[in-house]
Order: structure tokens, then sequence, then C-alpha cells
């Protein structure tokens, strides 16, 4: 019942915020149009540059709608994962006696947001944009890499395209717009993409969570941002020492997920899990360069260390806990892939900007 009137609770913010009036499924045939899609890798990013760039300066001077059917298949893969965090929760010694339900907003930050809903429990935010941004990034990177399969299915100049456009549909779209769809993926890359996307989202889940069974709501202070995709919105600022500690126990929890493993299992499936929490604060840094960079507000700056900080915390800690010598191998990879391509990006980002003068 009570996490039943969480739910409404999150329906009647997302309407009041303009948002969404509901999250019911699309009846069939009414279903918005989610525009072009890529149907074959050799597709991606291979309309004229003016197009491209055309699609990207859309994006920022239209302002997009939310749609219901999008935030209803977000809120799906929610209501999935979150059992799953609760359950690795508790086989790691903690119960969640708190009713707690993730939802779906645009929040405009990669940092979950812990709602407090007095006598009900505690409604946790993802942001809208989190799920497309990890999604699109695992999907480019196992598309160019040729350690995920050979022959890549992108060349490095549609890697960086789809890189940008799914960095700017992030920082510019409100958590309403993805970038152009990429081709569906098969065989291990879909397997793995689909793995670390669902572990990454677990992790943001699970840093809530943290928060919750720490009882570090108890003590928080209201820290309220104007600067929102929807405007003013509050959050709940409990300080940087507990913000390590609440990413170490979502690591705790989430490194649950292996202990059935055997050790050949493990050998694969611990740097994935590695590398899929370090993932979310990979992109936590760079967007937060790239929207400093562009002279955008990120929302809530401040309220958590510099993810730089929370990559080190993080690291150390798993290092004393991961089972396998590679464990965080997979992980310094893809931060160094990662970095690599921000050059790329920018210059995607200074090209689109003169479209704009
Ligand atoms: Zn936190």
């Amino acid at each position: 019942m009570t996490v039943e009137e969480l739910r409404s609770r999150h329906v009647e913010m997302l309407r009041s915020r303009r948002v969404v009036d509901h999250l019911d499924p699309a009846a069939p045939g009414t279903a918005e149009t989610t525009g072009s899609r890529y149907y074959t890798w050799h597709q991606v990013a291979t309309e004229p540059v003016r197009t491209r760039l055309g699609r990207l300066a859309d994006v920022r001077v239209r302002p997009a709608a939310y749609r219901p059917d999008h935030l209803h298949d977000l809120q799906s893969t929610l209501d999935a994962l979150l059992p799953e965090v609760l359950h690795l929760a508790r086989s790691a010694g903690w119960t969640v006696t708190t009713p707690v339900l993730a939802g779906v907003f645009p929040t405009g930050t990669l940092d979950g947001l812990c709602v407090p809903v007095p006598g009900r429990g505690v409604l946790v935010l993802v942001n809208s944009g989190l799920p497309d941004l990890v999604a699109a990034v695992l999907k480019v990177m196992t598309g160019v890499l040729p350690n995920y399969g050979t022959p890549p299915l992108l060349a490095s100049d549609q890697a960086s395209y789809a890189l940008a456009e799914a960095l700017n549909a992030y920082l510019y779209g409100n958590g309403a717009v993805e970038a152009r769809p990429l081709p569906e993926l098969s065989g291990q890359r879909l397997a793995l993409v689909g793995l670390m996307l669902r572990r990454a989202t677990q992790f943001v889940i699970a840093h809530e969570v943290g928060h919750v069974l720490a009882g570090h709501l108890v003590n928080a202070r209201r820290w309220t941002d104007p600067h929102t995709p929807v405007g003013v919105l509050d959050a709940q600022a409990v300080g940087w020492s507990r913000e390590h500690e609440a990413d170490r126990i979502a690591a705790m929890i989430m490194l649950r997920s292996l202990d059935d493993l055997s050790p050949r299992e493990l050998d694969v499936h611990e740097p994935c899990l590695v590398a899929a929490l370090l993932l979310v604060l990979f992109l936590h840094e760079i967007t937060d360069r790239l929207a400093d960079e562009l002279g955008l507000t990120v929302p809530f700056a401040g309220s958590h260390p510099p993810p730089v900080r929370r990559i080190q915390s993080l690291v150390e800690h798993l290092a004393d806990r991961v089972r396998t010598p590679r464990a965080l191998d997979l992980a310094a990879d893809v931060a160094t892939w990662l970095e690599d391509q921000v050059t790329g990006v920018r210059e995607w980002f200074r090209l689109v900007e003169e479209v704009l003068i």
C-alpha cells in the first residue's frame, strides 16, 4: 500500500511539474512518434555534416516535449531494477524497512535524489536522461572497440559523432531528448551492454538506498536548486563524507550480485560490474566538465564531492574487496577510452556553436 502511495506521489510530482500527466503505457496505435532511427550500423553518422549539425542545434534551441511512452518504459525498467537492489542489500545484511520507490524524473543530475515523503517512505528520483546516456555510451563503446567484437560495427568518426549526439541530448535535452537511436546489438555485445546498463542504473539507486540504510536522511539539510529542467527542486544534502559512505554501501550491495558465480564466471563478471559502477562517475565527471566549458549550470553541483574524488575513493574501496586479479582493468580501459573521446565531442560542440551564431 505504502509503495503505491509513493507511486501516486511520484506521478503527482510529474504532473505538477508539467512533465507528463501519467505513466500509463501508450495505447496501441497511439504511441507518439520517436523520430527516425538508425537501422544499420553503416548508417550511423553518415548523413551530411549539415544535417548532423542541424540535429544537434535543434536540441539546443527547441524545447522538447516529454514523451509518456518513453518515461513509461524507463519507469518499467526502474520497477524491475529496484527489487534486485533491495534483495542484494538484504543478502549483504541490510534490511530496508522504509518503503522505497525509484521514480523516473528529469532532475538534470546523474545522482539520484532522495525525496522523503513523511509517513510514507522515500521516493528516489532517477534522472530520465541517465539510462539513455549510459546506454548510448555503452553501445558506441562496444561498437567501435575491437575487443568487443571484430570487425567493429563503427568507425571512430562515426563513434565520435554518436557520442557527441548522446552528450548533447543529455546536456541540452532536459531529460526528454534521446540521441537518434542506434541499431540493436546482438550476441556478446548485447549481453554486455544490457548487463552494464542494469548494474550502472542499480548503482545509482543503491547509493540512495545507502543513504536510507545509514540513516543519513535524518540529519539532512534541504538543498534547493532552481536550475533543474523542471525549475526549482529540493534535494537532501548530507555532506561529502556521507556521500562517500553511500558510494561504499552501494558498492558493497552491488558486489553481492557476484556471490553465486563460479570462479570462471567471476573472471568475466567482476570487471564488468566494477566498470559499470565507475562508468556513472566517469560520465558524471565528463558531463560536469563539458557543462562547465559550455557555460551550463549543473543542478545540485557541490552537494556531492567532485566525481574525481568519488572515483578515487571508490577505486580504493573496491581494490580491497574484489576477488579477481583483473577486476579493475576494464574500468581503467573505459576511463581511458572516454577521456580520448572528449576531444572529438568538443570539436562537434564547437561546430554546432558556429551554426547557431
Ligand atoms: Zn548521495
